[in-house]
This record gives structure tokens, sequence and C-alpha cells, in this order.
């Protein structure tokens, strides 16, 4: 890791324009030198402007020796749903002086908080590790024990599977997510403040900033592992769809809450994909989702 460069910041009442430069200069020197992509930013692919991640704003923090403090405003809303809005204030630790401010806000509300994706669940086990089976292998459907299922089979077309409602579901355990909506609203904040404190908005964006968290687990326990379908493409006992594919590349886009403009481009890459291209596809968006 290079060593930061600390700005001189103390005694300055005003900044001059080269002062200005000169702070974007150092910012865009961090950047290039002591960060990285998808840790400390995030580019996405149709957008003008890196988007400056958690991580990122702590690294400005430290360059510019800026400390942050946080006023929380929550509330609790009907049917369990939880909102909070927090300040933040970055102040210079040496000299005390105030930098700025931000405010970010979150709640259960939000999409990707208030739905989950709902899989089909085995009627034996009760496990949400229902998958297609292979043609090859007799189709119907299978309790994957790989995803810790039972390993039940089914045939195709049995009621007890295909009658089940499954994709966006409301989540029944919101409070479980209070607890990631408060830090979410104060990253928001934190990111905010830094942006506007160090003038780096000319160099970064908040606009994609949840892009490198997951997407939306089913809370009760590890039943759902999405992923794990992507990161064993090769298993002989497994093979998602084309339809599948295409509604989990939607689902996964879905959940990232990204701009409309990048939102229906993507979008119309998944209604218009092949079967050649649609696993591609589908791990480019993990991507974009896993940072
Ligand atoms: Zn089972």
């Amino acid at each position: 890791m290079n060593e930061i460069q600390l700005q001189p910041t103390t005694e300055i009442s005003q900044f001059s324009s080269d002062d200005v430069l000169k702070q974007i200069a150092l910012i865009q020197d961090i950047m290039k030198n002591a960060m990285k992509d998808n840790e400390h930013y995030g580019v996405i692919p149709g957008t003008a402007k890196p988007t400056l991640l958690k991580a990122g704003a702590e690294k400005l923090g430290l360059t510019f020796r800026l400390e942050p403090e946080y006023q929380i405003y929550e509330q609790f809303l009907e049917k369990n749903h939880y909102y909070c809005r927090v300040q933040c204030t970055l102040k210079h630790i040496l000299t005390g002086q105030r930098w700025g401010d931000g405010v970010g806000s979150c709640s259960t509300m939000e999409t990707k908080y208030k739905y989950r994706s709902q899989n089909r669940i085995c009627p034996k086990c009760n496990q949400e590790t229902i998958i297609q089976g292979k043609a090859e292998y007799g189709g119907g459907f299978l309790c994957w024990a790989k995803r810790g299922g039972c390993g039940a089979k089914f045939p195709d077309g049995d009621v007890e599977i295909v009658n089940q409602k499954i994709g966006r579901v409301e989540n029944e355990d919101l409070a479980d997510q209070y607890n990631t909506i408060l830090k979410m609203a104060k990253k928001r904040a934190h990111v905010d403040a830094m942006l506007t404190a160090t003038a780096a908005s000319d160099i970064f964006t908040q606009d994609i900033e949840e892009m490198n968290t997951k997407v939306q687990k089913n809370s009760k326990s590890s039943k759902t592992k999405e992923q794990t379908t992507q990161q064993n493409p090769h298993d002989q006992e497994i093979k998602l769809t084309f339809e599948e594919k295409k509604t989990q590349a939607y689902q996964t886009l879905k959940a990232k809450n990204v701009p409309e403009k990048l939102f229906n481009t993507w979008n119309n890459n998944i209604k218009n994909a092949t079967e050649k291209n649609i696993t591609n596809m589908l791990k480019s968006i993990t991507q974009l989702v896993q940072g």
C-alpha cells in the first residue's frame, strides 16, 4: 500500500482555486494508488463516474483526517417496518473544524429488504432445495443433497412442486434486518458527507452504492443458496432451465436498485438473451452485485 500524502488543512479559512485543484488531484492520486476497483469504489459500464463505496469513504477520511459523528433518527412503522435517517458530520481530527455534513436514510420498505426470493420447497424435508433434474437423468425435480436437501425425486408436473408460488414474496422476518438498515443509512450518510466535504463528487458518485452487497437472501438460515448453482455449472446432477436462468438473472438485477437507465439496458439484455449467452450474462450480473 502506498503512503498517503496528507494535505495540510489547518489554518485555512478559504480555499483558493489552486487548493481545490490540488485537492482533486490528491483524491485522484489516492484513487489510483491506494484504492482498488470493487473494494473502495465501483465502476459500472454505462455510468459516468465510479461509485464511492464505504471502504473508499473511510480511506478518504484517513487521508484528510476526518472523523465521522452520527446522529440517528429511528421510526418504527406498521407491520414491523423500520425507517431510519442518519446525519453524518465530518470533523477534522486535528483542528476540530467541521468539514461537512451528509444525510442518508434506509428502511425495510425498500424493495430489496421488503421482498425476498422464494424458491421451490421440498414437500418431504421443507427445504428450499428443489431443482429441475436433467433430461438425461430422467427429468422431473430433485431435492438437491448438495444444497442440504434430502435427495427425494419428483416426477415432471408434480402438483406439490409446480403449484408452489415462487419468485418475489414479502419478507416475514423484517426485524432481522434492522441492524442492516441502520448500517446502510450510516454508510449512505458517511459517503454523502465525504463527497461533500472533500469535493470528491467531481470524481465519484453515490448512485449505485450497493453494488458490492449480496442479493437479499431468505433470512431463515442458509437454505437459499442461489449462488451455488452458478458456482457449479458443470455439476452432473443439476441444470437450471433457460427460463430459470433468465428469471434468476432478472431477480438478481432487480435486487440491486441500479439506476433506471442501466436497469433497462440489462433487462433488455436478459429479454434478448440466448441459451448460449445467458450463463455469462448471469455471471456478469452476479459480479455487478457482489463487487
Ligand atoms: Zn427434500
